[in-house]
């Protein structure tokens, strides 16, 4: 059953490629072709004329012989070249689709995938593996049956020659099959494990990379250090029986080789079994059963190599065969003129089955109003922002937009119309212009509009390239509040319907903060717009206040009105502040 699931995926990546496969295959048949052919020219050679003393009679043949031998070397190296060539370009062709593939699933995949899918796992799935899976097309399909017909003729060649000193020289085959498949298989292990010591380093290493302020700030540089000696150590360790093996495995064959070659030497010498042979014919046994190592060698190793590759295309395939994450980008109503309008009816939603964290959450919020959210930490709050633009399903109730089910509206369209700016805006490492377009097609004057709307405008021009400036990663270089504005001006310039902004807790200085709150003012005067406030006194002229506790509800309405009912806003109100007081 899961064999015939792997197999299916095998032939999914194969298919598309069949056709390379088979010209490379019947291309490598031909230098094998050659390659038997070869001994033969030189065989007639000895035979015919050399042994015999009359060469000065055979000049002309075996000037024709020696002329087709060397004609034989240049066309197996033309050909040789074209297959090596075709099979490098193979084993990227699959790179090239299997990433892209993996990457289009990734940005198509809902939010739920990415909370359950770490991102160094992905990271390993759409390098290593898929690197992985282009040598199963490199080494492994495009030898075998050259391969494997190599083996069967030389065989039949030798057997054809002479049957009592094949049956001798094939006693060195077994060997051959022992010693390579377990040095191979011990071999395979040891990578493995090394393989998956270095995955512990990088990560060790990224880690403390990405943590470097947090080491500093807790001086454990030294400990750090100490740290990485262990990994690194343990990782030369792994890495010595893979070189003894691979030392070692080469001279075991070279071994095995010339007991071949003095078996059948020894057999002709002593005319053993009455094996009575031309020189010619000898000089073709020794240099077939040369010829025979390589091919097994490779069969005994692409069978391992195969059987790893097959475990990164299960990897790869158990991401890509779900489609139940995938986000449906296509179908449902296209929204024009959008209102604004949003209504939440009786919602109910979990991230995990039946831990409810919205219970029965519903309020209307009219087109143009502005609304906020408040609550304690963990209440829900952001939680509401996701299911709005559909990050999450929810499981009981309906969301409506301008009376229309979210559900039903093309996804695409739904998130155009609302700009949500994240509790903790993401920068790309790329211009600021790139970073306010975020690859839509605005001129340089759309993007500068955006940015003196956003008042990031001073901030823009006082960076040396303006807004070709390239931000660090991460946004590193700029302030928290820098960064906020940015997203502001990425508001302004794609003009959603709907504004949401989820505040950071972070403490941004007096100046920004005026200037954020006049890019709030100027978008939310024409838009539906939601706050999340932490500090309470930037929301006290909304429109209305949802207070939320623990997902559900308990008050709404304006900071009067809720001041005066003395419930659960008045306290957190009360508390706010007395910290401020404080
Ligand atoms: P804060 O003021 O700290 O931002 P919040 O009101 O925005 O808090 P939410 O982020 O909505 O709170 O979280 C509400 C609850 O949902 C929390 O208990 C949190 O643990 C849980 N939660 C949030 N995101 C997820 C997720 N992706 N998967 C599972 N549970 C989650
Ligand atoms: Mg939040």
């Amino acid at each position: 059953m899961k064999e015939n699931k792997t197999l299916k995926r095998m032939w999914k990546i194969i298919k598309p490629e069949m056709k390379s496969i088979i010209i490379i295959s019947i291309l490598a048949t031909i230098i094998s072709i050659i390659e038997i052919v070869k001994p033969y020219l030189i065989k007639v050679a000895i035979d015919d004329y050399l042994s015999l003393g009359i060469y000065q009679k055979g000049i002309i043949t075996i000037s024709i012989i020696g002329g087709v031998y060397i004609a034989l070397v240049i066309i197996g190296n033309i050909i040789d070249f074209i297959v090596k060539t075709a099979t490098s370009m193979l084993g990227e062709n699959v790179i090239y689709s299997l990433r892209n593939r993996l990457y289009k699933y990734i940005q198509y995949a809902n939010i739920t995938f990415h909370d359950k899918t770490p991102a160094g796992k992905l990271f390993v799935r759409i390098t290593n593996d898929v690197e992985d899976i282009s040598t199963l097309f490199k080494d492994v399909l495009t030898t075998l049956v050259k391969d494997i017909l190599m083996i069967i003729a030389i065989l039949s060649i030798m057997l054809i020659l002479n049957v009592k000193l094949a049956l001798i020289s094939f006693l060195i085959i077994p060997l051959i099959i022992i010693f390579s498949t377990y040095l191979t298989k011990l071999l395979n292990k040891k990578q493995e494990y090394s393989k998956s010591v270095k995955t512990r380093l990088n990560t060790f290493l990224a880690e403390s990379i990405y943590g470097i302020k947090l080491i500093k700030i807790f001086n454990r540089q030294y400990e750090k250090q100490k740290e990485c000696e262990q990994w690194t150590k343990k990782f030369w360790e792994s890495r010595i029986p893979t070189g003894i093996i691979e030392g070692f495995l080469p001279g075991i064959m070279l071994i095995l080789e010339k007991l071949g070659i003095s078996i059948i030497v020894w057999t002709c010498v002593n005319q053993w079994f009455n094996v009575n042979l031309q020189v010619g014919v000898i000089y073709m046994f020794i240099t077939y059963i040369q010829r025979l190592f390589d091919p097994i060698n490779r069969l005994i190793d692409n069978f391992e190599t195969l059987q790893e590759s097959v475990v990164s295309i299960d990897k790869i395939f158990e991401i890509l065969e779900k489609k139940d994450y995938l986000e449906d980008l296509e179908t449902g109503k296209i929204l024009d003129n959008v209102k604004g309008k949003i209504e939440f009816k009786n919602v109910w939603f979990a991230y995990e089955k039946d831990n409810w964290i919205l219970k029965n959450v519903s309020f209307t919020i009219e087109p143009g109003q502005s609304v906020a959210l408040v609550g304690k930490t963990g209440s829900g709050k952001t939680t509401i922002t996701n299911l709005i633009n559909r990050f999450y399903e929810i499981q009981k109730g309906e969301i409506l937009l301008d009376g229309v089910n979210i559900k039903e509206i093309n996804i695409r369209s739904l998130r155009k119309n609302i700009g949500i700016i994240l509790q903790d805006p993401f920068i790309f490492a790329r211009s600021i212009k790139d970073n306010v377009m975020l690859n839509e097609n605005l001129s340089d004057e759309d993007v500068e509009e955006a940015l003196q709307l956003s008042s990031a405008e001073d901030f823009i021009n006082s960076l040396p390239a303006g807004i070709e400036s390239v931000a660090d990663e991460r946004g590193n270089s700029y302030s928290a509040g820098q960064k906020q504005l940015l997203a502001f001006a990425r508001i302004f310039a794609h003009n959603p319907s709907i504004f949401v902004l989820d505040e950071a807790t972070a403490n941004i200085d007096t100046h920004t903060e005026e200037l954020i709150q006049k890019s709030i003012d100027k978008i939310s005067s024409n838009k539906t717009s939601i706050f999340i406030a932490h500090r309470l006194s930037t929301i006290v002229n909304v429109d209305k206040i949802i207070v939320l506790n623990q997902g559900e509800i308990v008050e709404q309405g304006n900071h009067n009105e809720l001041l005066n009912s003395g419930g659960y806003y008045s306290k957190l109100y009360q508390a706010y502040y007395n910290s401020l007081t404080a």
